[in-house]
């Protein structure tokens, strides 16, 4: 394209871009380029010598040259036309397996993201007990086990095996900076233990007690512990209602991050709390009732065992599906001797 330029000495061309620069007359799309002794610097209209204020006049020459566009930087977005939309955990990408243009987003997200080794596609949703899901290998090398780093912490996570997400780390975060040292937390559904161990790597003195009941997360758990070098934290494989047994009247904080159906479980969290213990419910509700149906059956856990209950805080953690959060009431259990 033929653009209006300034031509200066090359002893002068950087100092000469740099006010340039300041003006905006600099062309976007045109590459600069060198011309013997000359740089050649397309502008966007001609310039007059007000724009020019502070290069000496008698170095610089005003021309018309035939410039080269500048090629656009490629990005995933260019080459697919759309934003894709992802989940990456260590280094693997989930994305939808039934999107239409699935093949189409697992190869350009090879080539765009470097510290990607496989792409995954999630074929159904996360179910079960154990909240797992099907995966298949949309490309990349074929597995589905990976390290995960948070706030610090490296996560061996097998995601065909034992739940894993990324997305809740900044909630692990906060709730860690609620436990004080010295405290003893109980985690009650601790998949490979993202929650547990960054509380017991981060609060000195904390002790933490992590259960699953699903082997294989408990697995993971195990090599986590070790893998991130935290002696505090002592994994046991079991349901949650039947570790709550031994473990009566113990937290200071009980964590329970089972979302579909720890309201099942609220007796058994209760029952772990001490008095004055906090404990940090997540369950799924619908936007028209966010907290009430919740907080209803936390107080009829509490009152079964004789029991009160402070709301301390409620919060939407994130958007779970059309018109439903995932959502955590944090409370604190008050026993009859304080009521
Ligand atoms: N807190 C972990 C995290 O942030 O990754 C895992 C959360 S995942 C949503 C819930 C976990 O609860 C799963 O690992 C599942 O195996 C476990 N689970 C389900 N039912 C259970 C039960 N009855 N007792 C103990 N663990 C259970």
């Amino acid at each position: 394209m033929k653009l209006w330029a300034i031509r200066v000495p090359r002893k002068m061309a950087e100092d000469t871009r740099k006010l340039l620069l300041q003006t905006g007359i600099i062309h976007a799309e045109a590459r600069i380029y060198r011309d013997n002794e000359y740089i050649i610097i397309p502008v966007n209209a001609k310039p007059d010598l007000g724009e020019l204020a502070g290069i000496p006049d008698k170095n610089i020459t005003i021309i018309q040259a035939e410039f080269e566009t500048k090629q656009k930087k490629p990005s995933l977005e260019n080459l697919l036309g759309f934003t894709p939309t992802f989940d990456v955990v260590g280094d693997i990408a989930i994305i939808d397996a039934d999107d239409p243009d699935a093949a189409l987003i697992a190869s350009a997200l090879m080539e765009f993201r470097k510290s990607l080794k496989v792409v995954l596609g999630a074929a159904g949703p996360v179910e079960g007990e154990f909240r797992t899901r099907q995966f298949v290998v949309l490309a990349g090398e074929y597995r589905t086990h990976t390290v995960h780093m948070e706030y610090g912490c490296r996560y061996k996570v097998d995601l065909a095996g034992a739940y894993f997400s990324g997305r809740l780390g900044s909630e692990r975060q906060r709730v860690t900076e609620k436990v004080k040292p010295g405290q003893c937390v109980v985690d009650l559904f601790a998949g490979v233990g993202p929650f547990s161990i960054l509380i017991g790597r981060t609060v000195p003195g904390a002790s933490v007690v992590a259960i699953d009941k699903n082997p294989a997360a408990v697995e993971l758990l195990r090599e986590n512990i070790l893998l991130n070098r935290v002696d505090n934290v002592r994994a046991v494989e079991d349901d949650a209602r039947d570790a709550a047994v031994e473990l009566e009247h113990r937290a200071d904080h009980v964590i329970m991050n089972l979302p579909q159906s720890a309201r099942e479980f609220l007796d058994s969290g209760i029952r772990v709390a001490r008095d004055g213990g906090m404990v940090h419910f997540y369950d799924i509700t619908h936007e028209d009732d966010l907290y009430q149906t919740s907080w209803d059956l936390i107080q009829g856990a509490a009152a079964r065992q004789g029991r009160g209950v402070e709301c301390v805080e409620k919060r939407i953690v994130r958007s779970y599906a059309p018109h439903q959060y995932n959502v955590c009431i944090e409370f604190q259990v008050i026993g009859n001797e304080q009521m």
